[in-house]
C-alpha cells in the first residue's frame, strides 16, 4: 500500500483550492525515525515520551534519556520535533510506578498533573530534553493541559531548568519553544492570555473527544457516540481554530483522527492546517487532501447540519464517492 502512495512523498498536500496542510508525523521510538524520510513528514509533531519509560522496568536515567533524545534529534536532522513530556496514568500505567486506587482514571492523576505534583520526575525528564537540545531548537509540549495556570507552572519549570542547567555550564538550545496540548474542553475556554502566551497548541482528539462526548474512548459500547464526524465536535474544533488563529497562535491536530483520511478532511474544512499522525497515514491523507475542495467540504458540512443531521459522515461519504474517491 505504501508502494501506491510513494509518488506523493516530496509533493507537498496542497488541495485543489490552493491551501497547503502541513503533515507531521507521531513517534515514540527510534524504530519510528526512519519513517520521517519515507514518509515525506515535515516533522514529529508528536514525540510520545512516555514510550521511553513504558519499555523498561525501571525509572530510566537523566543521562539515558538525553543520549536517547538527542539521538532522535539527529535522525530528524533538522527537521522539528514536538517532544511531550511524560503523558502517563489512565491507559498509560507504568510497570514500576504504584498502581492508583482511582474510580476514574481518565479524569484521575495522569499527565500534566502527575508532572507538577512529582517535579523531581519532569525536572529530570527537562534537564535530559535541555542537554540533548544544546545549540539546537528545543520544542516542549505539556500533555493534557485543563488550564492556564498548569502551563505557566510547567512553563516556569522548564524556565528554571534551564536556568539551572546554564549555571552548571551546560550549552543552552538554540531556541525554545513550549506548547500545550487542547485535550479537554476547558482548555478551549481559557482566558485570552493562554493563547497569546503558549507558543503553540496541538489538538489531542483522542482525549479531547472522549472528553466533549462523556465517552470513554476505550469503551466500545459507547464507540458510536465519540465520533469526530459529529457536527458538534467539529464546530468544537472550528472555534478552537478561530480562537487561536485571532491570536496567531499555531494550532495543529495530532490525534489518531489526524491519520484517517475522512476525519481528516473535516478536520482540514473545520480550519486545521497542520496534521500530525502516524507515518503510514501521511499518503492516504495526503492523497486525499490533494483532490479536494476544501470551501466545498465545509459546505457540505454547514449543509448537513442544515439539515439537522446530527453526524455529517454520509454526507462527507457521498460527497468523495462523487468526486471519484
Ligand atoms: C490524544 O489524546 O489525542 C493524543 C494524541 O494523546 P494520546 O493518544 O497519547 O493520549
Ligand atoms: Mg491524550
Amino acid at each position: 500500500a505504501q508502494k501506491r502512495y510513494a509518488g506523493l512523498v516530496g509533493l507537498p498536500a496542497e488541495t485543489a483550492c490552493g491551501k497547503t496542510i502541513a503533515m507531521h508525523m507521531n513517534a515514540g521510538l527510534m524504530a519510528d525515525l526512519p519513517s520521517l524520510a519515507t514518509s515525506g513528514a515535515e516533522g514529529v509533531g508528536l514525540f510520545r515520551t512516555e514510550l521511553q519509560f513504558l519499555i523498561r522496568n525501571k525509572v530510566p536515567r537523566r543521562g539515558e534519556l538525553a543520549t536517547i533524545y538527542a539521538q532522535v534529534m539527529d535522525a530528524a536532522r533538522g527537521k522539528p520535533v514536538v517532544f511531550r513530556t511524560l503523558d502517563i496514568g489512565s491507559d498509560k500505567v507504568l510497570p514500576y510506578m504504584k498502581p492508583q486506587d482511582e474510580p476514574n482514571p481518565a479524569m484521575g492523576w495522569r499527565a500534566i498533573r502527575v508532572g507538577l505534583d512529582k517535579r523531581g520526575v519532569m525536572r529530570m525528564q527537562l534537564q535530559a530534553l535541555t542537554r540533548a537540545a544544546a545549540g539546537r531548537p528545543l520544542t516542549v509540549m505539556f500533555p493534557f493541559v485543563a488550564q492556564f495556570e498548569e502551563f505557566r507552572q510547567a512553563r516556569a519549570i522548564l524556565m528554571e531548568v534551564l536556568d539551572s542547567e546554564a549555571k552548571l555550564g551546560h550549552a543552552p538550545p538554540a531556541s525554545i519553544k513550549v506548547g500545550a496540548m487542547l485535550e479537554t474542553p476547558s482548555l478551549a475556554f481559557a482566558p485570552d492570555r493562554f493563547f497569546e502566551e503558549t507558543d503553540f497548541i496541538s489538538i489531542g482528539g483522542n482525549d479531547l473527544k472522549q472528553f466533549f462526548f462523556a465517552a470513554d474512548r476505550e469503551n466500545e459500547r459507547v464507540r458510536k457516540r465519540y465520533d469526530t464526524l459529529n457536527y458538534s465536535f467539529l464546530s468544537f474544533i472550528r472555534q478552537i481554530v478561530a480562537r487561536c488563529d485571532r491570536f496567531g497562535t499555531p494550532v495543529s491536530f495530532c490525534g489518531e483522527d489526524a491519520g484517517r483520511p475522512l476525519e481528516a478532511i473535516a478536520l482540514t474544512a473545520m480550519g486545521v492546517r497542520t496534521l500530525s499522525m502516524r507515518p503510514a497515514s501521511i499518503g492516504p491523507v495526503k492523497s486525499v487532501l490533494r483532490r479536494l475542495d476544501l470551501n466545498e467540504v465545509t459546505a457540505v458540512i454547514d449543509e448537513a447540519a442544515a439539515r439537522g443531521a446530527q453526524s455529517v459522515r454520509a454526507d462527507l461519504i457521498a460527497y468523495l464517492a462523487n468526486h471519484g474517491m
